[in-house]
């Protein structure tokens, strides 16, 4: 065994943790305490729970190896902890920034010297500098100062664990290469004081694209890329047991349902919402083909989430192609479409549709907001009730209508979203969580007092387990979940009718 992978195996045994093999996939001995390290065919290493979680126990937390956060001399979010708001920049090298002084000096033995190699790039270099490059740049001073012990490491927090990274460079294509390359010339320009293997660049440059995790607020908007070697370690799913989010920049991964002992820990890698041909197009960049319970599964799921609806407009039946492709059938009840039919709609959806992305685009939302809206109806006689096509519609009806504070028709769409949440999302979601607090939140604000407070609670129920309870996010729920339980038992106490 690795001294990385000794010292990673002791640090998390003692969490009831193991880097292992997966029972029946692979091989490898079954420690005192845990499992051991082990590769799983197929599947590369993998996470396994040597003791029992609780939903919502947190089962890994681990800050980032190196971080950036995706916008650069924006000043979108800060350098060091990923807040938004009220950030002042590097005045030396202006493309870091901060929300404070304590995060500039957190980071200012890092920073100091990425500060001086950015100050001495041309203006057209530091155009060049994407937050991938700066990813890199940060990794290998991180390196540095860990070999120099200027800063610490230790068992989980150590270049080694980046190192033993999967890089799959060998499936890599050749422009892809070529890019790598060049991308490793860049860094080499940009840091020319130190003499770095550019081979390796190339390579750890193919470990970003499979390992590197999108920083996401609680909201699940991204802020920023960050390198979480232990994290990393976990396997993909398409109906995982945990869930990785984020608090400031740290990576938290929660278990969704109760975990025994010897099961192996999984999260998604992308958006589960989605047919299996989209999510293994998703997977590709990871280089694995999945098998999880979901994939083996027939297409059933798949034609609900992508397939046309029903002829007879009262029939929830799904359609499938027949053989020879001519017409679609409902599985239900046996009516056809045909595919001409099919087809008409189809093309007259996507003229509108980029008609109405122009108009988003061009920031007029409320022209996007009416040309949506047809949208939504014919995709509501023509796709399934529960098709991703016609739920990401109703979505960007609610971001639209949010933005034009329209909350009357902003909640409409939110509430149409919830039920299809329901059925694509497993019932732990952070996304079924997070739009029952939009709802909540809607229904607050338009006085629907007791509407809210049954969103609210349905928000926090989920959200406590993806989110846990501690974080500032959590704290304003709980907050607004008190305040409508306050408001609701007063109306109660006297006698007042909530007219909704
Ligand atoms: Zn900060
Ligand atoms: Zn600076
Ligand atoms: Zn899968
Ligand atoms: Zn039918």
């Amino acid at each position: 065994m690795a001294v990385w992978a000794e010292q990673l195996q002791r640090e998390l045994a003692g969490r009831g943790l193991a880097v292992a093999s997966v029972p029946g996939k692979g091989r490898g001995l079954v420690a005192a305490r845990g499992l051991a390290v082990a590769s799983v065919p197929g599947k590369g290493r993998g996470l396994v729970a040597a003791r029992s979680f609780f939903p919502g126990e947190v089962i890994i937390c681990q800050e980032p190896y190196a971080s950036t956060p995706n916008r650069i001399s924006v000043g979108s979010s800060c350098d060091h902890c990923f807040a938004s708001g009220n950030l002042r920049k590097c005045s030396v090298c202006r493309v870091a920034w901060y929300c404070g002084s304590v995060c500039q000096k957190e980071e200012w033995k890092l920073h100091q010297l990425e500060c001086q190699a950015i100050s001495a790039l041309t203006e057209e270099r530091k155009k060049m500098l994407t937050p991938t490059i700066r990813l890199m740049v940060k990794l290998i001073l991180r390196r540095k100062l860990q070999s120099e012990k200027a800063i610490p490491s230790s068992a989980t927090d150590n270049y080694d664990l980046v190192d033993a990274l999967e890089s799959h460079i060998s499936k890599v294509d050749d422009n892809q290469l070529v890019l790598y390359a060049q991308m490793a010339n860049l860094v080499q320009l940009i840091l020319p004081s130190i003499e770095l293997d550019l081979k390796e660049i190339a390579h750890t440059f193919s470990k970003f694209a499979c390992n590197a995790h999108t920083i996401c607020d609680p909201e699940l908007r991204p802020l920023g890329t960050g390198l979480f070697p232990a994290i990393s370690i976990i396997n993909h799913s398409c109906v995982p047991n945990a869930v990785l989010l984020f608090e400031g920049r740290t990576a938290y991964v929660r278990a969704l349902q109760p975990l025994s002992s010897n099961t192996e820990v999984s999260i998604s890698y992308i958006e589960t919402a989605a047919t299996t041909l989209k999510r293994h197009n998703d997977l590709k960049q990871y280089f694995f083909t999945c098998t999880c319970p979901r994939c083996i599964k027939d297409s059933e799921e798949d034609a609900l989430l992508e397939g046309y609806r029903c002829k007879d407009q009262k029939c929830d039946g799904f359609l499938l192609p027949d053989s020879g492709k001519k017409a679609y059938t409902c599985q239900k009840c046996s009516i056809s479409r045909d595919e001409e039919e099919v087809k008409k709609v189809s093309s007259e959806i996507l003229l509108l549709s980029d008609k109405a992305s122009s108009f988003l685009s061009s920031g007029n939302n409320s022209e996007a907001g009416s040309v949506y809206k047809t949208i939504e109806q014919l995709e509501q006689k023509h796709y399934h009730s529960f098709s991703t096509t016609l739920l990401h519609t109703r979505e960007t009806l609610l971001k639209i209508y949010m933005e034009l504070q329209d909350w009357q028709t902003a909640l409409m769409y939110c509430r149409l979203t919830i039920p299809v949440y329901e059925r694509v999302y497993p019932p732990f979601h952070p996304m079924v969580g997070l739009q029952f607090y939009t709802c909540g939140k809607l229904e607050w604000l338009l006085e629907y007092t007791e509407d809210a407070l049954k969103s609210l609670t349905r928000a926090a129920d989920v959200l406590r387990i993806t989110h846990g309870t501690q974080s500032q996010f959590m704290k304003e729920l709980f907050g607004k979940l008190e305040e409508a339980r306050a408001e609701v038992s007063f109306r109660l106490s006297s006698g007042d009718e909530q007219i909704s």
